[in-house]
């Protein structure tokens, strides 16, 4: 877990499951022979990851960005993504109960399957739980290319109880989910903005270090050129105004700030 303040609001990069997904899948067109050299797979191909969702205590509000993975998982499923589950409030004081509100940036199962428990009960009792529509839609009605993300048991128990945001918009003040599609239809980032400074939650515009140059997109984007023309787009925001850019599936949390270097962007970890 890392904390950060945010002019008086506090922010922490909770460490949630670990787990690994295949590595070609991870970095799309890229060619291994690339990929490899900035992160090694295992025997089974697959690269190490994590889930860091972002907990925000405002002046008056405990707001959680993504649920992690959860716990509970069958032995089939811990097998083929190599699934460590954790406690996801660990390192805080701070439990279910006690999360006003919950932002989903999308609902596939390594970003929100943490919010319901195996039995599907909801964990978060006292919060309200934003997603995009569009998002909500396509998780309770899912295709062939994007069934295996989507864990129904997961999601179903979510369906009466979510507010629906369509495109983007601020959802307490300072705190604002951006639709950038590209991954899926709704999949959405989240600004958390204090004063003269603020946090970019990417989610899996850019999932991790590794993806933050321009053509580094997940083959399992539904719509990678959406991908592509939202990068360029919150990266110039970025760079202008400083942002802190806080990554979600590095094994270990990361953060940093964005510059361009001969029209390359370089992250300056922090
Ligand atoms: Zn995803």
């Amino acid at each position: 877990m890392r904390k950060l303040d945010l002019n008086g609001w506090e922010i922490y990069q909770l460490d949630a499951t670990r787990f690994a997904l295949d590595g070609g899948a991870m970095f799309g067109v890229v060619p291994r022979v690339l990929w490899g050299r900035k992160i090694k797979p295992d025997e089974r191909n697959r690269i190490p990851m994590a889930t860091h969702p972002l907990l925000i205590k405002t002046d008056d509000s405990l707001v959680l960005i993504d649920t992690g993975m959860g716990t509970g998982w069958d032995e089939k499923f811990r097998d083929i993504y190599a699934v460590e589950e954790r406690d996801l409030f660990e390192g805080t004081d701070f439990g279910y109960e006690d999360v006003d509100v919950v932002i989903a940036t999308h609902l596939h199962f390594d970003h929100m399957a943490g919010a319901v428990d195996s039995e599907g009960k909801l964990l978060f009792e006292n919060a309200d739980i934003y997603v995009n529509s569009f998002e909500m839609a396509d998780a309770l009605f899912p295709h062939a290319r994007s069934r295996a993300s989507y864990v129904a048991e997961r999601i179903h128990p979510l369906r009466d109880r979510v507010v629906l945001v369509e495109g983007t918009r601020e959802i307490l003040p300072g705190i604002t989910m951006i639709q950038t599609g590209g991954h899926t239809r709704g999949h959405s980032v989240v600004l958390v903005e204090k004063g003269d400074r603020a946090v970019l939650f990417l989610a899996d515009l850019v999932p991790t270090v590794h993806h933050v140059h321009y053509p580094y997109i997940m083959a399992y984007d539904l719509y990678p050129v959406e991908t592509l023309q939202k990068k360029y787009e919150i990266y110039q925001e970025a760079v202008k105004y400083g942002w802190i850019l806080a990554f979600e599936h590095d094994r270990e949390g990361r953060m940093g700030t964005l510059y361009i270097e001969s029209g390359r962007p370089v992250l300056q970890e922090i």
